[in-house]
């Protein structure tokens, strides 16, 4: 897709610190790491979300995943990892091409992650089971 950086980076017309390639998947280093090792996983197709994929393109990236993410347990050190996705401007996609984070943590490396929970009442949380069950069969 024109004007899409990442898909610029798969073109090769940027440079980037790739770590792995195949047909379907491309891995390099995040330039703002969190932590030594940050990486990002994204697929060769421009899709912005997860529900864009083709299914043999899904199976593909997410392989890829856990080989890269293996790889960067085994390269650097780390006390365990952060695996993320952002999907939409709102959630914090800066780049509008799929990507998933492996960013590697530290014991007291002071990063916070941290997600304020909502108090629903048991008839908000039926009631949203089952919107979330009535989607599934669309
Ligand atoms: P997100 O907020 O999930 O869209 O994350 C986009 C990520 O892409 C950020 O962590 C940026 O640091 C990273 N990024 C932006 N440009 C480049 C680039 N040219 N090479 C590698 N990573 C990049
Ligand atoms: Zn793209």
């Amino acid at each position: 897709m024109e004007d899409c950086l990442f898909c610029t980076i798969v073109a090769g017309d940027i440079p980037c610190y790739k770590v792995y390639e195949d047909e379907k998947t491309l891995a390099f280093l995040d330039i703002n790491p969190i932590n030594k090792g940050h990486t990002l996983v994204i697929p060769k197709v421009h899709v912005s979300r997860i529900s864009e994929f083709e299914d043999e393109d899904l199976v593909g990236f997410y392989r890829a995943l856990q080989k890269v993410t293996g790889a960067v347990e085994r390269a650097v050190r780390l006390d365990g990892l952060n695996l993320f996705v952002n999907q939409g401007k709102d959630a914090g996609q800066l780049i509008p091409h799929f990507h998933c984070h492996i960013t590697p943590r530290l014991k007291g490396d002071g990063l916070k992650m941290e997600i304020p929970s909502l108090k629903l009442s048991e008839d908000e949380f039926v009631d949203t089971m089952v919107k979330i069950k009535m989607a599934l069969t669309d």
